[in-house]
């Protein structure tokens, strides 16, 4: 059934549809407008999936996805043109370009975490540029799944973008086939099935990640300050997201004083009893309550720990001075559980980082500029900010992508533009002129150089 749907969007790619801008601009045109249409129907899904808070669902859902929409249906014919580019003396006289080709049939499986932003986005930057889709959302969160099924089907015929929903064994069954691209965001053990997945056809891969995500705070930050944007950052989305802050090191000096702050800054924006706040969202469900609260069982709470299995709730919860040996530092916590950790010097920092696979986020709170760029220049990470967190997302002519084991590849913007499509590099040699340096017989040419 895979490989029917399959083989009829090759056919489709086949017959260079595709490949007419004002195709593409219809399509995303009207994609736009039935997202406009069901915005109610994204905050409702993405309630029932996982009680995510209707301003969150706008800013970090709805609004991403437009946006990302009005600059391709803007950009698509301009990114899309040839690159005239500076000919090479040596092929004087030419013109030479790079074309943009679309790969052709592309799969995009997503996560939960977002799970209308990361499914749509990468759909419409592979439309955008000229390919064919089959998405596969996440199962975990069904309501959100079958919303997009449904919008993908009103507005795309079959053969160019469908959404087969479904779980692992879906999305095994969909990377046995034979795709021209695959974009896969999600975990780092999912990932490496999904490369060797790939490996058989070379497909090539874009692989959004995930890591653990330092945070480091050193003696010269303005603590309020830092605690708010983290506490912003950490648990927006009750920290299940990819470049959230996953622990915290903190110059000794500054410890008591960020737990003061923090205590104040969780409290200001999730009141007492974060558990009744229409701003929290719930843990995605009962495997990941049970992991979480488990990572907590032996550590020291600084703030936070209440837990309700009925509902999925874990408050906003930091912990002190956990051992790198402790289970909560060992994985990607994914959940709202913030490990402090003190330091004393610089090559404490670098030995606990480097510990770690590469992160996708990287973050460094200080008044000190010089310190933070060298701390940003020093380690390997996906993208960071000095003084905040997440917010190198918003800015689309920045690339998002890992690096190491926290992904291969960026997209966003152009950037998605160059991801979804083949460099291809054209010569245009013209026939006025011969000139005869590079033909045999050499005779003593080499002498001229
Ligand atoms: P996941 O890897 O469990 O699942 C992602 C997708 O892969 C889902 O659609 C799922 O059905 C599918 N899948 C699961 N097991 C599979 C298998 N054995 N074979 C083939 N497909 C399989 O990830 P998740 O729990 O949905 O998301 C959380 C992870 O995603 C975190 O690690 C997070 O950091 C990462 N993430 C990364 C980004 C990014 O942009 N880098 C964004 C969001 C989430």
């Amino acid at each position: 059934m895979f490989q029917e749907l399959l083989q009829n969007q090759k056919e489709f790619f086949k017959s260079h549809q595709t490949k007419h801008i004002d195709f593409r601009l219809t399509s995303l045109k009207k994609l736009k407008e039935v997202i406009l249409n069901n915005e109610n129907e994204i905050t409702t899904a993405l309630l029932e999936d996982f009680k995510k808070p209707v301003f969150e669902t706008y800013i970090t859902e709805i609004s991403v996805v437009l946006s990302e929409l009005d600059l391709m249906i803007k950009n698509i014919a301009s990114w899309s043109k040839p690159e005239k580019i500076r000919p090479a003396l040596m092929n004087f006289p030419s013109t030479e370009y790079i074309y943009n080709e679309p790969y052709g049939n592309c799969l995009i499986i997503a996560p939960w975490n977002y799970p209308f932003q990361l499914a749509m986005a990468p759909l419409i930057d592979a439309i955008a540029t000229g390919n064919t889709v089959i998405l596969k959302p996440s199962e975990l969160t069904p309501k959100t799944s079958a919303l997009l099924k449904r919008i993908v089907s009103e507005v795309f015929q079959p053969e160019h973008a469908i959404v087969v929903e479904g779980d692992a064994d879906v999305a095994s069954k969909l990377l046995d086939l034979k795709w021209d691209y695959i974009f896969f965001t999600g975990s780092v053990k999912v990932g490496k099935i999904v490369a060797k997945a790939a490996a058989p056809h070379l497909t090539p891969v874009t692989l959004e990640l995930g890591g653990k995500n330092p945070c480091i705070i050193d003696e010269s930050a303005k603590i309020q300050l830092t605690a708010k944007r983290i506490v912003w950052g950490k648990f927006l989305n009750a920290g299940q997201t990819c470049i959230a802050p996953d622990y915290i090191l903190i110059h000794h000096s500054k410890k008591e004083a960020f737990y003061k702050a923090i205590k104040t800054e969780i409290e200001a924006a999730f009141g007492i009893t974060p558990e009744t706040s229409p701003d929290y969202t719930r843990i995605i469900n009962k495997d990941h309550y049970e992991r979480l609260t488990g990572l907590i069982k032996n550590e020291t709470i600084i703030t936070g720990g209440q837990q309700n299995i009925n509902d999925n709730y874990l408050a906003p919860t930091v912990l002190d001075e956990c051992s790198l040996e402790s289970d909560v530092m060992q994985d990607e916590i994914f959940g709202p559980i913030l490990p402090v950790i003190s330091y004393t010097s610089e090559n404490e920092l670098q030995s606990i980082i480097n510990s770690y696979a590469k992160p996708l986020a990287f973050y460094v709170f200080s008044s000190n500029m010089d310190k933070a760029k060298k701390l940003m220049d020093e380690f390997s990470f996906g993208g960071g900010v000095i003084n905040d967190t997440i917010i190198q997302f918003t800015n689309h002519r920045l690339p998002f992508g890992g690096v190491g084991e926290s992904g291969i590849g960026a997209y966003h913007g152009k950037h998605s533009f160059t991801t979804f499509s083949h460099q291809k590099a054209v010569v245009k040699k013209a026939t006025w002129l011969d000139l005869p340096f590079r033909y045999a017989p050499y005779g003593d040419k080499l002498k001229t150089l």
